[in-house]
């Protein structure tokens, strides 16, 4: 049956699939992953041999169209990311959208991804936030910055290890040294761990401890 899946997948600890996600990857036609690498060796790992199909930022504009004949052919299509939920901070968006404007069926499965446990470990306010995924790398940053320092509500930004120096140094440029934020890193995995604090202290935290690993930055809106 035509129907596009977007399938999360573990940002770490393997046991984090559901049951759903490896049903749904087994049965569909045709997976669409990013990295076919990586995701090959998770596909081994639960025993999925679905056919894989490489779908990610560099060729998205250009599959689109291919992937939406599949799917009007009557395939089921599952997308994958390397990690967490597709078209968050990763490919899918583009043509989840597609899919809509055709009609055909979309569905995405819960699962995995790594802002909501950053922003409950956090501790700071989550009945409203706002998810900003990467700050831009440099045009744009500044305005960005700028326009979040307003922001009310509790804000949640993706970051690299070798970027928090930097961007916690501009948190307390823009947002103030005592505004509260927590750092969560390699969320899920062996060496999961979460800092809280001024942006002032865990600044000097990740200037004596360079960070490595993946990272989430939950940060207190404006009082
Ligand atoms: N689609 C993914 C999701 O649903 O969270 C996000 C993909 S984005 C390309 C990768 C970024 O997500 C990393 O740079 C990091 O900011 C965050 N991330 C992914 N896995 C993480 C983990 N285990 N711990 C902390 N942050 C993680």
């Amino acid at each position: 049956m035509s129907k596009l899946y977007l399938v999360p997948t573990p940002i770490g600890n393997l046991k984090d699939i559901t049951f759903r996600a490896v049903e749904v990857l087994k049965e569909a036609d045709l997976i669409l992953a990013e990295d076919t690498r990586t995701s090959g060796k998770l596909l081994k790992h639960f025993e999925i041999n679905t056919p894989m199909q490489s779908h990610h930022m560099h060729n998205e504009h250009k599959t689109v169209e291919g992937i939406l004949n599949k799917l009007k052919s009557g395939m089921t299509i599952a997308l994958i990311s390397d990690a967490g939920t597709p078209a968050i901070s990763d490919p899918g968006f583009l043509i989840t959208r597609s899919c809509i404007e055709e009609d055909i069926p979309v569905e995405c499965l819960p699962g995995p991804t790594a802002f909501v446990p950053a922003l409950v470990n956090s501790g700071l306010p989550n009945d409203k936030f706002v998810f900003e995924g990467f700050l831009p790398v440099k045009k744009g940053r500044q305005t960005r910055l700028k326009l979040l320092s307003e922001e009310t509500r509790t804000m949640i930004f993706y970051e690299s290890p070798h970027k928090l120096v930097k961007t916690l140094s501009q948190f307390c440029e823009f947002f103030g040294a005592n505004r509260q934020l927590s750092v969560s890193r390699e969320l899920t995995k062996l060496f999961e761990e979460t800092i809280r604090g001024t942006a002032q202290e865990v600044l000097e935290h990740y200037t004596l401890k360079p960070p490595k690993g993946e990272i989430v930055i939950v940060v207190s809106g404006k009082k």
